[in-house]
């Protein structure tokens, strides 16, 4: 892919300078030259009056034929499987469903038997099992490995990976091995009347929702973070749905969750893991968080903003927290502020969380902040703006100080709970 500028055409009229959002462009003689901060966005090539600004893409020929069905690579720790990984099945059995092909769950690990059912049970009809002492703890080289070999062989259309720690390490060394595109963070998943995969996520800092596709390439790839899907109730399989029977009577397999109706295949994988492969070695693992509740998968959350003022305040916002058995979120800016570490963090470059209850304490509402936490069951937001953006959201609004709010609040919880 390059950018040119077709210099006869061109009056040097500087439309393309004003447009440039990275500043990579200037007039010299009456010609425009374009350097090296260009990042091809096509912007200059829009505005130029005379066309005289090209962009050339390499399209490579599509490249799907062969390629069919969609996966979830499910991840585990510790023989736990993570609860992105049943959500991303739920909206995966939705795609499959409209492309007319079967959902697969990838896994890898060791001594994972009990997690085939709870797969086949979220919407798997096929279960991919890697299950070997080298593939116990993830590495970033090894399992790599392993899916690299194992989608070039199967072509699955479509690969969904959570956007946890380890998803977002996995999924742009895969992208990049098998020479396809990723798209990080979705928050919407479809596919267009051609099957393609409609990726929607935030941009430009959450001002606008892109939809994006990868038109030559297979598979697409899409990581998707916790809470943005919801999870199958396991009981929907013994409902009547056309959706569920469709996929229970395509299936004969050798899988069946305990009080689930739903059956699946196995296929049990002979993973390929050379010493060779093997760059880093995990010698402990040490766990950041201990005794905190995890804010991704915790029912209520009590989050604090600017409005707190400073660190020692939050001490309100953990005792309200405690008081309810529930988790300590933030903003940004108390995050930047360095009052609480960014594990706290919601939002567009935070967690994103759905929890029965969120309560904002002097959080005015910024679109980045509420791209983490709007889908939550019942919204408490304390401003004493009664303006604030937070309050369009909010199921409940208090307009008053938070330092007022917050301890009352606490100590009528505090009565009602003894
Ligand atoms: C690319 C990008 C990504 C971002 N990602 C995130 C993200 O992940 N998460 C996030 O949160 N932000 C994010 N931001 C920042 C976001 O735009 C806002 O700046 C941030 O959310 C503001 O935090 P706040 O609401 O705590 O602070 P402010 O906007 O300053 O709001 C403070 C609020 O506290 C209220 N207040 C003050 N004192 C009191 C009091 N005593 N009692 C009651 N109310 C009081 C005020 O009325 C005000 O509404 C991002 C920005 C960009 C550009």
């Amino acid at each position: 892919m390059g950018i040119y500028v077709i210099a006869e055409e061109c009056t040097g009229c500087r439309e393309c300078v004003q447009a440039c959002p990275t500043g990579a462009i200037e007039v010299f003689e009456d010609i425009a030259v374009i350097g090296s901060a260009c990042n091809l966005c096509g912007a200059c090539v829009n505005i130029c009056p005379f066309e005289a600004i090209k962009i050339e893409v390499e399209r490579a020929g599509v490249k799907a034929e062969g390629y069919k069905g969609v996966w979830v690579v499910s991840e585990q720790r510790e023989g736990r499987l993570m609860e992105v990984s049943l959500e991303l099945l739920g909206e995966g059995r939705v795609l499959a469903e409209k492309l007319g092909v079967d959902l697969s769950a990838v896994l890898l690990g060791s001594g994972l038997d009990h997690l085939i059912g709870k797969l086949i049970s979220a919407g798997a009809d096929r279960v991919y099992l890697a299950d070997d002492p080298g593939l116990k703890d993830y590495q970033g080289d090894t399992y790599t490995r392993v899916l690299v070999d194992l989608i070039e062989e199967r072509k699955p259309e479509i690969v969904l990976i959570g956007a946890t720690m380890i998803g977002r390490a996995l999924a742009p060394r895969l992208a990049a091995r098998l020479k396809t595109g990723l798209t990080a963070d979705c928050t919407g998943l479809d596919v267009d009347q051609d099957g393609k995969l409609l990726q929607t996520r935030p941009a430009l800092g959450g001002h606008i929702m892109a939809t994006i596709i990868c038109p030559d390439h297979r598979p697409q790839m899409a990581t998707v973070r916790p809470k943005v899907f919801k999870k199958i109730d396991p009981d929907l399989t013994r409902q009547t749905s056309s959706v569920w029977q469709a996929g229970l009577v395509r299936q004969a397999g050798s899988a069946r969750q305990a009080g689930s109706a739903r059956q699946g295949e196995v296929i049990r994988l002979q993973p390929r893991i050379e010493e060779a492969d093997i760059r880093t070695r995990i010698l402990e693992v040490v766990k950041e968080m201990k005794g905190e509740i995890n804010i991704a998968e915790a029912d209520i959350i009590v989050s604090g903003g600017r409005g707190l003022g400073r660190a020692e305040n939050f001490k309100i916002i953990e005792e309200l927290a405690a008081t309810l058995g529930g988790a300590v979120g933030a903003s940004r800016a108390a995050v930047d502020a360095g009052w609480i570490s960014s594990y706290h963090q919601v939002g567009q470059t935070g967690k994103t969380v759905a929890p029965k209850l969120y309560i904002a304490c002097g959080i005015s509402g910024a679109i980045q902040h509420l791209a983490g936490m709007q889908s939550s069951e019942c919204i408490v937001a304390i401003n004493r703006d009664a303006s604030a953006p937070i309050f369009d959201v909010a199921t409940y609004g208090i307009v008053g100080n938070l330092f007022e709010v917050v301890p009352l609040l606490t100590g009528e919880l505090k009565e009602a709970l003894k």
